[in-house]
């Protein structure tokens, strides 16, 4: 078993690469290095944060884990060890979209990738195996359940394997979300290819799971890669809910012609959303798991390959999107927990350009949720996390400083305030809420804590409903004690108090509040209580202002920019692959902003590798000599 001797299938991989890219018949070869692979064939300048040294130790034969944010760069650091090593790399991947956009990619590049999984027909899969056995692939991309087949087992004996890719690793921990049963046998793998490099990429940060990686994977001796979680070029923006929908629009004015995510926690929400997009004139579509798969898949791939696509979904949609231009996602409900959030505000921004993460939440989430907590049939120290888990998130919302401060701490990530989320660039002002708090507390206590918020309200404001007149409330002495206040600041310092344990709603007296031991001590003036005060107008006006580390809102009017997209988007067509396959926006970007006139001066331009300066160079320049 293992791996065949050097050289058993007679030909020098590397020529592979070696003769689509190199320009010109070169007397003395120079050896590929990895940082020539990333200029000459991917047509990068240079590698970001630990990719170099991760190509080098898995280029070099040794095992590597690899923990790193979505957007950080995890494919290369694979798929230049590949270009390297002798033999073909075998990736590992459970999502099937993924993979044939990556190997979309990878042929645009001009390097020999295929995938296996069931979307083949019989004869292409039997062709992709014959490449793949006979050596003329420098990439394979499987899914899991195929790898562990008999079959494919002894394609892998025959073929020369240069190393193995497990990519989502955190799919082989039980206790992460994504469990696949599959993943297990990966293992496998290692006893029987002792020799060939393995290396495990994740996005998934916990140090429970990444131990349980090492320990099924059997990577006990791989050299563990763990970069920052930071998206410095995502801004997180936080909003209290008051017109859901407006506020949604106001957001998505903001991004016209970008494509986005937009998350609502129910099926019907999410079409009731995506119809009220379109009659404003936007381009969206709805995704989630009650529709048809044909639909869903109809308006993934628009979603995909189109530009400037509004997908509006369920949690349902997102993994294993791999497209690099989203620009903004929304989240209309709060998620389950900070991971949640993280994951899913990650798919913003891969491509590492300005993006943003925008959520609208207000008191009812967090009662629905913790309804939904309760009332599930978990047992109580799962329902115990759940609600903790739910309390950090919250505690995120609320928080009056830096939300990336909070966000890594979370993480276990010590941090500076970043200049580019809400509370950095509009500091939320806090004002002496003990005396309004003590008021609130109070009418819940003298109604009995057997009434709802609206009720409450009413009573401090002094109002003259039916039910205040059956209870006999404006005979309280609270009655209209917060009649200079606005309804509106009342639900404010009510969801404060909520979120912060002083009232709680309790769910089987629909909804009525109740005072916690906690509201005591500010009851009896012991404790001072500071709360936010409402926003008056959106922060939107001044982040514009101030823009910062070199994160800010794009100009995309510049009609040069808009002629390469256009360019760019028939040229996709044309070729049935998503437009990023092309050429990714930075790159259109930075043609639009420099206007180069010669096939030399566009080649210094990131992301245009010499195969897409063969393919399209011509092209691109006459685009820019018309625009
Ligand atoms: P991940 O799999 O970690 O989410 P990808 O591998 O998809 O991330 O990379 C995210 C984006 O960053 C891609 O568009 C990729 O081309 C780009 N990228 C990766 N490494 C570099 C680099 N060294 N220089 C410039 N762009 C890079
Ligand atoms: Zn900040």
């Amino acid at each position: 078993m293992g791996q065949p001797p050097e050289g058993k299938n007679g030909t020098k991989r590397d020529t592979i690469i070696a003769s689509v890219t190199h320009p010109a018949p070169v007397l003395f070869p120079m050896p590929d290095t990895p940082l020539s692979l990333l200029n000459r064939v991917f047509g990068y300048p240079a590698f970001r944060g630990e990719q170099a040294a991760i190509v080098d130790t898995v280029a070099a034969g040794g095992d590597a884990l690899v923990l790193m944010p979505t957007g950080g760069g995890k494919s290369l650091c694979y798929q230049i060890p590949a270009l390297l090593r002798e033999g073909c790399a075998v990736v590992v991947s459970p999502l099937i979209a993924l993979m044939q956009d990556q190997v979309a990619a990878l042929k645009e590049l001009g390097i020999a990738a295929e995938f296996l999984n069931s979307s083949l027909d019989g004869a292409t899969a039997a062709q992709v195996e014959r490449e793949f056995v006979s050596g003329q692939l420098k990439l394979l991309y499987v899914a899991p359940e195929r790898l562990l087949t008999p079959r494919f087992q002894s394609q892998l004996e025959q073929a020369r394997v240069s190393l193995f890719a497990i990519d989502e690793a955190h799919c082989v921990s039980q206790w992460g979300h994504d469990f696949r049963p599959e993943y297990l046998g990966l293992s496998a793998l290692h006893e029987r290819f002792p020799d060939v490099p393995r290396i495990a990429l994740t996005a998934t940060a916990d140090a429970a799971t990444r131990a349980e990686i090492l320990q099924r994977l059997d990577l006990g001796a791989a050299r563990v890669f763990v970069a920052s979680f930071d998206r410095p070029n995502i801004r997180y923006r936080i909003a209290e809910k008051s017109e859901p929908r407006r506020q949604l629009l106001d957001f998505l004015g903001e991004h016209r012609g970008e494509a986005g995510i937009v998350y609502c926690s129910t099926r019907k929400k999410v079409e009731e959303t995506a119809d009220a997009l379109k009659r404003a004139g936007l381009t969206a579509l709805a995704y989630h798991g009650g529709m048809d798969n044909d639909t869903r898949r109809r308006h993934q791939e628009k979603f995909l390959r189109e530009d400037g696509v509004i997908m509006v979904a369920t949690l349902a949609f997102g993994m294993g999107i791999d497209k690099p231009d989203v620009r903004f996602v929304a989240h209309l409900d709060l998620p389950r927990s900070v991971e949640g959030y993280y994951q899913e505000t990650g798919r913003a921004g891969r491509d590492g350009e300005p993006a943003e993460a925008w959520m609208a939440w207000g008191l009812q989430d967090v009662v629905t949720q913790r309804r939904f907590i309760d009332e599930g049939d978990a047992e109580d120290a799962h329902k115990r996390i759940g609600h903790a888990k739910l309390d950090a998130l919250v505690g995120l919302a609320e928080a009056a400083s830096c939300r990336r401060v909070a966000l890594l701490a979370y993480f276990g990530e010590a941090s500076q305030a970043c200049g580019n989320c809400d509370v950095c660039l509009n500091p939320p002002t806090l004002w002496d809420g003990t005396e309004a708090a003590q008021k609130l507390l109070s009418a819940v206590y003298r109604t009995g804590q057997r009434f709802g918020a609206g009720h409450v309200i009413d009573v401090l404001l002094g109002k003259t409903t039916e039910k205040i007149d059956r209870f006999g409330h404006s005979g309280l002495s609270v009655f209209g004690i917060g009649a200079s206040q606005s309804d509106k600041v009342w639900r404010a310092v009510l969801r404060q108090l909520v979120v912060r344990g002083l009232l709680e709603v309790d769910h089987s007296a629909w909804g009525a509040l109740k005072l916690t031991q906690a509201a005591r001590p500010v009851l009896k003036g012991e404790e001072t209580v500071m709360l936010r005060a409402i926003e008056v107008r959106p922060a939107r006006k001044k982040s514009r202002l101030a823009p910062s580390s070199g994160a800010g809102v794009h100009d995309d009017e510049d009609p040069l920019f808009l002629s390469l997209r256009a360019w760019r988007r028939e040229t996709a067509n044309e070729k049935g692959v998503p437009a990023y396959v092309i050429l990714h926006d930075a790159t259109l970007r930075e043609i639009a902003a420099r206007r180069p006139a010669t096939l030399a001066e566009l080649g210094e331009i990131s992301g245009l590798g010499t195969k897409k300066l063969e393919a399209y160079g011509e092209d691109v320049l006459g685009v820019v000599a018309e625009g």
